[in-house]
C-alpha cells in the first residue's frame, strides 16, 4: 500500500449555509469526535478525502471546531459571510475500503430528527483540498468508484436481464444493480470479483441500525428486503457461472437486502452441494449475524468456504442492546465461530468501526480476548452506518469512556495478532 499523504497544516472548520453551499472557516481548527468527546485530530489521522466520496449537510447540527491558540473547542451557530444566518454541520461519507479514525464533530439541536444510516465522518479543508481522518483499510479495488462506468453497467445488465426472465434472483440483483448502484450487484453482471446471493426475507436480530428493515419508522431503510427465498435451481444459476468464469470468483449469500440467510439453510445447504456438483472453483461465502451454530455446521459439510460475522461489540451488553436478538446471544455467535474453525474453515470478523467505541480499553480488552480464544483469521473494519449519537444511546455507552486512538488502536492489534488480516471486503481464498 502507498504511504498516505498528510496535510501540512492543521485543516479548518468547514460549514454549510442554508442552501447546502459548504465553506471553510479558517479561524477555527477543523475538530473530530470520538464517541462525544471533540478532539483535535493528528496530522497522521489525515488522508485527502477519497475518490468517489460523499459530502452530507448534517440538519440541525451545528459544526464545532478549535481555536488555534489555545485549543478551546468552539461551536460556530451563524454564518460568518451573512451574519444571523443559519448554518449546519458536515461530514464526509467515505467510499468503500477505508475507515475512519474520528467522526464528524457537531452539537445536535434541539428535536434534531435522526441522521440516516450512513457513516458520519470528520471532514475540514486544507491547501484546496478536503481532508478526512481515516485510513485506506484495504487495497482491493473492488469497489472504487474508478472500476464503474454506468453505460457498460446498464448494457450488462439489460443483456442479462433479458437472457434470465424466469430467474427472480437475477431480477432482483437487476434493481439492486440498477435502482440501488450496489456495488456486488454490479460486480456479478460484469462478470467479476464478488457477486451477491440474498435470499432471506426474514430475521432472528432486530437491529437498531438495520438497514433493510427499520420498523420505527423514526429512520428510513436503505434499501428494500428480498419478499421471496430463490429455489435452489435459480441461486446456483446465478453463482456456478460466476464462480466458474470471474477473476478472484467470490458468490456471498448475506446481503445488505435481505434479513438473516441462516434462516433459509435448508435451501443454502441444497444450493452450495448443487453449485460444487457444477464447479469446485471460487469461494463460496455467508455474511451472517451467526447466530444458528447447528446450520452452520451443516453449511459447512455441504461446502460453504467462508463465514463473515457481523458483530457491532465483543462484549455480551453491547452486543444484545444492538442486536436485540431473537432467541440467540453472543455466546452463540461464538460458538459458530469455533464450528467454523474446527472445520478448517475461514471466519472474518464484520467489525463495525465506531471510534470512541471501538478503540475504548475495554472494547479492545474484550476484542482481545475473542481474538485469542477464537481465533477468526480476518477482521474487516466496516464504518457503523448509523446516527453517533442514536447508536450510543441505544447501547447505553457510558459517557466519558477512556479511549486509546483508533491509529493506536491499530497499532496494537497488528503488534498483539500479527497472522490476523486486517481488510474490508471478503477475500478469495480459493
Ligand atoms: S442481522 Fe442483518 S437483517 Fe437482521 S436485523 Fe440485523 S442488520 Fe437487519
Amino acid at each position: 500500500m502507498t504511504a498516505p499523504i498528510h496535510p501540512a497544516g492543521q485543516p479548518s472548520l468547514v460549514y454549510a449555509d442554508t442552501e447546502g453551499n459548504i465553506t471553510d472557516f479558517p479561524p477555527l481548527l477543523m475538530a473530530g469526535n470520538s464517541a462525544g468527546s471533540f478532539v483535535l485530530p493528528d496530522r497522521e489521522d489525515f488522508i485527502p478525502l477519497p475518490e468517489g466520496s460523499e459530502l452530507f449537510v448534517l440538519q440541525d447540527r451545528l459544526p464545532v471546531g478549535f481555536e488555534p491558540d489555545n485549543h478551546e473547542a468552539l461551536l460556530l451557530d451563524t454564518d460568518p459571510l451573512r451574519p444571523g444566518a443559519p448554518i449546519q454541520a458536515v461530514a464526509a461519507f467515505m467510499s468503500p475500503a477505508h475507515t475512519a479514525i474520528l467522526t464528524s464533530a457537531y452539537q445536535t439541536q434541539k428535536n434534531a430528527t435522526r441522521l440516516p444510516l450512513f457513516a458520519y465522518t470528520a471532514i475540514g479543508w486544507y491547501d484546496d483540498r478536503f481532508w478526512t481522518t481515516a485510513f485506506r483499510s484495504d487495497t482491493d479495488i473492488r469497489q472504487d468508484t474508478a472500476q464503474f462506468h454506468q453505460e457498460r453497467i446498464n448494457t450488462e445488465t439489460r443483456k442479462k436481464l433479458q437472457q434470465y426472465k424466469h430467474n427472480r434472483l437475477i431480477q432482483h440483483l437487476g434493481k439492486c444493480c440498477l435502482t440501488y448502484a450496489c456495488p456486488a450487484a454490479r460486480n456479478y453482471f460484469l462478470g467479476r470479483w464478488e457477486a451477491p446471493l440474498p435470499t432471506s426475507p426474514v430475521c432472528n436480530a432486530r437491529c437498531v441500525g438495520c438497514i433493510s428493515l427499520q420498523a420505527s419508522g423514526k429512520c428510513s431503510a436503505t434499501q428494500d428486503r428480498i419478499a421471496f427465498v430463490p429455489t435452489p435451481a435459480e441461486i446456483t444459476e446465478v453463482a456456478a457461472a460466476h464462480l466458474q468464469t470471474a477473476k478472484r470468483a467470490i458468490v456471498s449469500f448475506g446481503q445488505g437486502c435481505e434479513g438473516e440467510p441462516l434462516l433459509q439453510a435448508d435451501t443454502i445447504e441444497m444450493a452450495i452441494t448443487a453449485i460444487r456438483r457444477k464447479t469446485d472453483r471460487g469461494t463460496i461465502n455467508l455474511n451472517s449475524n451467526a447466530s444458528l451454530p447447528k446450520s452452520l455446521q451443516r453449511l459447512a459439510a455441504a461446502g460453504l468456504n467462508s463465514l463473515r460475522v457481523s458483530l457491532n461489540s465483543a462484549q455480551e451488553h453491547f452486543h444484545t442492546s444492538y442486536y436485540r436478538p431473537q432467541h440467540f446471544s453472543l455466546a452463540d455467535v461464538l460458538t459458530s465461530i469455533r464450528v467454523m474453525k474446527e472445520a478448517g474453515k475461514f471466519v472474518s470478523l464484520n467489525y463495525f468501526v465506531l471510534p470512541g467505541v471501538t478503540d475504548s480499553y475495554d472494547e479492545y480488552n474484550a476484542l482481545r480476548e475473542l481474538l485469542h480464544t477464537f481465533r477468526p483469521d480476518r477482521i474487516q473494519l466496516r464504518n457503523l452506518n448509523m446516527d453517533p449519537e442514536w447508536y450510543l444511546r441505544s447501547i447505553g455507552f457510558p459517557e466519558d469512556t477512556e479511549a486509546m486512538g483508533m491509529r493506536l488502536w491499530l497499532t496494537r492489534i497488528e503488534e498483539e495478532f500479527p497472522r490476523l488480516q486486517l481488510g474490508y471486503y471478503n477475500p478469495s481464498i480459493r
